[in-house]
């Protein structure tokens, strides 16, 4: 089987700002993928392609483009900037081989470096550095280097030194060309090579041959982080990027004769050919005209077209789609974000996903558009899963749930410039859940216009369990056909507990019960009494209110370290002492959601701006002092 495809498959991933779509621009500009460049600062670049996009200048919707260097096609898929689409950030990450990370050379490593940098190591894609805009006042790369030593890892390799920075064309030297940056090199491989390790001690000579086999070795493996560096906006150091992808970053594994293996990590819809699901297959083909099997909905249904993203990033109508290949894929209906075409066995594993934690109202401002509003959120709700849209039949009121605040932010642009709908949003408040206290049961019959009568239980789980199911009873007093409707049911139902919230982490048992069609036992009729039950029985028990916590990792410099455990207590955040190393402290714990969303900036300013805060959905936990 042929290892080796000229093909990268990669993403470009950076804090907003960073200069993401610059260096995409750039890349594709010296590559000749396209004749002009654009701008992301005029609202003409390629990869930002919605006017949201270019209005704010900044990347929504992951896009893919791709470009050929020396004989290798290079597909990049464009990631969105911000946290708060952390989801389709994770979905482009699946589909990757290898990443780019931008990190500005002036602002350094910023926390969404360092969310997209953990996502990166969780699922463990090969990633180059690039250190942008060393044309700018300010811009410390000596600095940023032991910045990103201490807070990234310490296996990072820088292939370059900076000659002059702050410069209109800022000046850099490949390490082949300087004796102490080949030096750096060595060292830096030995912390990850213990036979360059144990070379380097014996002062033994290295060939660039023999250093670049053991970067690409160790930079495959996700051990070793080579570090380049230059200026986007004026093409400085933008070739070497290209020759470090095509050197170091690995090409696609899998084999189109294997069983087939792909995601959609993309839905387009409202073209001419109704959805397209954009795809990466890891293994096998999917064929004009034969049906592929989504493991996900457990359906089957024909490929009516299929187009290859090719080199100069266009779609081409092709045959079919094979192991490395990105493309889109017309006639499936029914497919969705994430689903799995074929089998997900070479599918790489999402890093933990993140649910949305906020809710708010959302009006029009004219009332006439009350149901266009409905029905473009619906759309957009397609399009991003952490959108979660919902109305409210009593307040005739739509409600929607985002994982963070600059997300409504968005949503509002986009509604204006897609829909042409002005609207605004109540304050938004954070997503409880709730859960029983304790186990209880209750017994409920129905005989008016029907005949069912069940008896249930709950018992409380422990936290992030979920629901969980079971039968104890035969099916000769509950028919099987009513049983099957239960779960399903019950997961409607828990939506709103007696406090108000989704009710979460307990087990529903059916232990009793009748059905009988003589007595006039109709479909429906479950659907009466298994809410009802569930209602019963969540009263009896009583429920705790659950809130959404994040696990934090701060690190400030040793004389802030008091001022940042004040913070933290009154946080109401639950942390071990902090540990020490080299005149910073680093604490790291969980925090109430709520918090965080008010208090991020005094801890900023309780560190004069030199704390480094990381953080990551860690669940729900007990509100404390709020049970029934
Ligand atoms: P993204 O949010 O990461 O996609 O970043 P953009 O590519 O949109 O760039 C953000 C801003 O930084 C824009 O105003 C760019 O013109 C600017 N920028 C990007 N690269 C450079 C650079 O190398 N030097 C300077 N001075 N500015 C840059
Ligand atoms: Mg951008």
């Amino acid at each position: 089987m042929k290892s080796f495809r000229p093909v990268r498959n990669i993403g470009i991933l950076a804090h907003v700002d960073a200069g993401k779509t610059t260096l995409t621009e750039r890349l594709l500009f010296a590559a000749g993928a396209i004749r002009s460049l654009g701008s992301v600062d005029e609202g003409t670049s390629t990869t930002d392609s919605l006017s949201v996009e270019r209005a704010r200048g900044i990347s929504v919707r992951a896009a893919a483009t791709g470009l050929d260097w020396e004989g290798v096609s290079i597909r990049i898929v464009d990631t969105p900037g911000h946290a708060d689409f952390y989801a389709e950030v994770e979905r482009s990450l699946q589909v990757l081989d290898g990443a780019i990370l931008v990190v500005s050379a002036v602002e350094g490593v910023q926390l969404q470096t360092l969310t997209i940098w953990s996502a990166l190591r969780e699922m463990n894609i090969p990633t180059l550095i690039f250190v942008n805009k060393l044309d700018r006042t300010g811009a410390r790369p000596a600095q940023l280097m032991e910045e990103m030593r201490r807070l990234l890892s310490a296996n990072i390799v820088a292939l370059q030194t900076c000659a002059s920075v702050s410069t209109k064309q800022p000046s850099i030297i490949s390490a082949r060309d300087s004796v102490r940056a080949k030096q750096d090199v060595i060292e830096s491989l030995a912390n990850v090579d213990s036979e360059v390790l144990d070379r380097y001690s014996r002062d033994a000579e290295f060939t660039w041959q023999e250093l670049d086999d053991c970067i690409r070795t160790h930079t495959q493996a996700g051990r070793a982080y080579p570090v380049l560096f230059g200026a986007a906006m004026v093409g400085v150091g933008v070739q070497e990027v290209l020759n470090a992808v095509v050197s170091y970053l690995p090409a696609p594994k899998g084999a189109a004769e294997n069983k087939l293996s792909a995601v959609v990590y993309k839905i387009a819809t409202g073209g001419p050919s109704g959805r397209i699901a954009h795809v990466r297959v890891f293994e096998g083909t999917i064929e004009r005209g034969h049906a592929v099997q989504s493991a996900s909905t457990d359906t089957a249904e024909k490929v009516i077209r299929v187009a290859r993203l090719s080199v100069q990033g266009k779609y081409e109508s092709a045959e079919r789609l094979e192991a490395g290949d990105i493309g889109t894929v017309a006639g499936l209906q029914g497919v969705k974000i994430g689903d799995v075409l074929g089998s997900a066995y070479a599918i790489p594993k999402p890093p933990s996903p993140l649910e949305p934690m906020l809710t708010a109202r959302i009006a029009p401002t004219s009332p006439a558009d009350s149901n266009r509003l409905f029905q473009a959120l619906r759309q957009l709700e397609d399009e991003d899963p952490l959108l979660s849209v919902e109305w409210l039949d009593e307040q005739k009121e739509i409600s929607t749930r985002f994982f963070g605040a600059v997300q409504m932010e968005i949503i509002r642009e986009m509604l204006a410039s897609r829909f042409n709908i002005d609207v605004t949003f109540s304050e938004p408040r954070v997503i409880y859940k709730e859960t029983p206290i304790a186990i209880a049961d209750a017994h409920i019959e129905y005989r008016e216009r029907g005949y069912a009568i069940i008896d249930v239980r709950i018992e409380p789980l422990p936290l992030g369990s979920g629901v969980e199911f079971a039968s104890e009873v035969k099916a000769e007093e509950i028919y099987h056909k009513f049983m099957k409707q239960i779960p399903q049911i019950v997961e409607q139902s828990r939506r709103k507990g007696p406090r108000g919230w989704e009710v979460t982490d307990f087990r529903f048992t059916v232990f009793g019960g009748h059905s009988k069609y003589d007595l006039g036992t109709k479909p429906g009729d479950f659907k009466i009494v298994t809410p009802l039950a569930l209602e019963l029985a969540l009263q009896r028990s009583g429920t705790r209110l659950l809130e959404p916590m994040m696990d934090f990792v701060i690190s400030v410099p040793r004389e802030y370290g008091a001022a940042i455990h004040r913070d933290l207590v009154k946080m109401r955040a639950q942390f071990s002492e902090p540990t020490d190393d080299e005149g910073r402290l680093e604490f790291r714990g969980r925090v109430p959601f709520a918090e965080t969303f008010t208090s991020t900036a005094t801890l900023y300013a309780s560190s004069h701006g030199q704390g480094v805060l990381r953080t990551r959905f860690g669940g729900y936990a007990p509100v404390e002092g709020a049970y029934m």
